[in-house]
């Protein structure tokens, strides 16, 4: 009976919050589009006209169901737990002196302290977080570092610190406490052990262990159960991406906290997502020698536009070399169809780049 009741209130909260979203949705798209909404008068059926259609999400790479307020608290293990809105994440440690929490996504905001909240009034802990750790200076993922006040230690890398003094955003105050390699966080009898390995997806991004609970809280990296964001992450070194794979692989955790999306990650998901990389990589590179450049060149050439010559030719190849990964990968990895096209255009810039693999742009005979 009271389940009964329970499911009730929770299918009425989730059609409310649904219809509202819808509703949210709706505008921007309107909004987004004023003179086709006059042209063809408001409604859903040119939205749908305007916006793509995806391939289903694998039920593998959802995570657990919100509650009405938009989040998902969980354990990881022992006194380490996990938030989402299941679109970022962030992890805490409650212990006998306070809370210490990794990163701030503005998305999950205040809910950050309803969760943590919530599980210090089931364990008894104090619920003050007094150590906030960034993992790197980006907004999407520490926006929210605002909320915990100034009395709080906020422990992050040198360049993070460097980059937050550039930016002056008052929602992310430089850090207190920085370092440069390592450094060891011990609170009320919880460890945490945080390690910089050199640039990757941003200058500044770090490795985040907690190794009682074997976790590795490492952002932007890897993403359990999905191909990687736009771009590999907009990374802005690509080597170094692709190496911090193989860097968060040696270490021997069990958990994997990503920062993105809505569950956490298990070992396969690494290995998944470097056999990912792998063969796009693979693709990318058989594309740049099969795919003749001539048309591109003979097109835009003599009308001397040299940046449609190289569009056009980029484009080609990130979407030859995508197709048969999408194919591979749909129904395994979460939006393979959405995002394999622009990580192949990032690897295919690295290898051009960074690798020297220039194509027809290479040493003229
Ligand atoms: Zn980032």
């Amino acid at each position: 009976m009271n389940a009964d009741r329970a499911t009730g209130s929770d299918a009425t909260a989730s059609t409310t919050h649904s219809s509202r979203r819808t509703f949210l949705a709706r505008a921007a798209v309107a909004s987004a589009l004023p003179l086709a909404a006059g042209l063809l008068g408001a409604g859903e059926a040119q939205a749908a006209a305007v916006l793509p259609d995806y391939a289903p999400i694998p039920e593998a790479s959802k995570g657990p169901a919100l509650n009405d307020r938009g989040y998902f608290v969980g354990r990881i293990d022992g006194d380490l737990h996990w938030v989402t809105d299941s679109s970022y994440q962030a992890m805490f440690l409650t212990t006998r002196q306070g809370v210490v929490l990794v990163d701030a996504p503005p998305t999950i905001g205040h809910n950050l302290l309803r969760a943590i909240e919530e599980v210090t009034r089931a364990n008894g802990r104090p619920r003050k977080v007094t150590h906030l750790v960034y993992s790197h200076s980006h907004a999407d993922h520490i926006g929210a570092a605002s909320i915990f006040g100034r009395d709080v230690v906020r422990i992050g890398h040198t360049e993070t610190a460097r980059f937050l003094r550039r930016d002056a955003d008052p929602n992310r105050p430089a850090p207190t406490l920085t370092f440069d390699d390592h450094h060891v966080l011990q609170v009320g009898g919880e460890r945490l052990e945080l390690a910089y390995h050199g640039p990757n997806h941003s200058p500044d991004n770090i490795f985040v262990y907690a190794p009682k609970q074997e976790t590795l809280m490492v952002v932007d990296v890897l993403y359990p159960g999905w191909v990687p964001f736009k771009n590999l992450a907009v990374s802005q070194d690509i080597p170094g991406w692709l190496r911090a794979h193989g860097i968060a692989m040696r270490y021997p955790w069990r958990t994997l906290v990503g920062g993105h999306l809505g569950r956490l990650g298990a070992r396969a998901d690494g290995h998944l997502q470097q056999r990912y990389l792998a063969d796009l990589q693979t693709s990318v590179r058989d594309t740049v020698s099969s795919l003749d450049p001539a048309p591109f060149f003979g097109k835009y050439g003599p009308a001397g536009n040299s940046w449609a010559v190289f569009a056009a030719y980029l484009n080609a190849v990130a979407e030859q070399a995508a197709a048969p990964v999408i194919a591979d990968y749909l129904g395994i990895l979460a939006a393979a169809d959405v995002f394999t096209k622009d990580n192949a255009f990032g690897l295919l810039e690295s290898l051009r780049i960074d690798a020297g693999l220039l194509g027809p742009f290479g040493i003229r005979p």
